[in-house]
């Protein structure tokens, strides 16, 4: 049989994009394995309505016990390493990481990596307020990675925000907000970006290839698709043909 680590995920950040992450890390387990094969993970998920209100009122404290509590749980079940499937509570990776002896595989690194093997350095962010304004994870792209990291103007980023919160993770697809990004990022790539990163984990659900004149890099596909490299990793079988 071949070995597999456990994933495992802190989720429920949006439920809409953790439904992405299960069915792309099991696809992948099976495409490299097999058969019947799938993942072997576990996962905590929030009610993101309590999250948002601590996001929206400031208490970044409250949010961190709480991340805290979850990674814990993980442990606890077993998890060989995890996973934060939202960009923007990247924003107390440190601390989170810090209490749980297994470790927390970073958003940011498999996507930075992607884009330097692609020998692009320019990069637009789309993703939260807090993501686009704040350092936690600009700032891990430039210190770490040399990418420069451009992010849209005021009323575009308010506009991103806007759509996250009272569409996307509320299930709602709206073309006139597909053709509003599609906008946002015109302009950024209009401002130097040669690739574009979707910095948030719902926006995959929105935005497609062809709604970008350059490459999109997707945070949710290349977490995901990492952490089956790492649950893989060290596994000497072969995948089947
Ligand atoms: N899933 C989103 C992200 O990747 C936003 C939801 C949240 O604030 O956690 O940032």
């Amino acid at each position: 049989m071949p070995q597999q680590g456990v994933i495992g995920l802190i989720g429920g950040m949006s439920w809409e994009s953790s439904a992405e992450y299960y069915r792309i890390i099991n696809q992948a387990i099976r495409k490299r394995l097999g058969g019947s094969h799938s993942a072997r993970c576990l996962m905590w998920s929030f009610d993101f309505g309590e999250i948002e209100a601590l996001q929206h009122a400031g208490r970044w404290d409250d949010a961190t016990r709480l991340m805290i509590e979850a990674a814990q749980r993980l442990e606890r079940g077993g998890a060989d390493f995890f996973l934060l499937c939202t960009n923007t509570m990247h924003r107390m990776a440190d601390q989170v990481a810090a209490a749980v002896r297994i470790p927390l595989l970073h958003i940011a690194d498999p996507t930075a990596e992607r884009i330097r093997v692609a020998g692009i350095e320019r990069v637009g962010l789309l993703g939260t307020a807090f993501t686009m304004e704040h350092d936690f994870y600009k700032g891990r792209l430039q210190r770490q990675f040399g990418l420069d990291v451009v992010v849209p103007e005021a009323d575009d980023r308010a506009l991103v925000h806007r759509v996250i919160y009272h569409e996307l993770v509320q299930s709602r697809i709206e073309p006139s907000s597909r053709a509003a990004f599609a906008a946002v990022i015109t302009r950024l790539v209009e401002r130097g970006a040669d690739a574009i990163i979707l910095g948030c984990t719902e926006i995959m659900l929105l935005v497609r290839p062809e709604d970008s004149p350059v490459p999109l890099f997707d945070t949710t596909r290349l977490h995901a698709e990492a952490a089956v490299d790492r649950a893989l990793a060290g596994n000497s079988e072969p995948a089947p043909k």
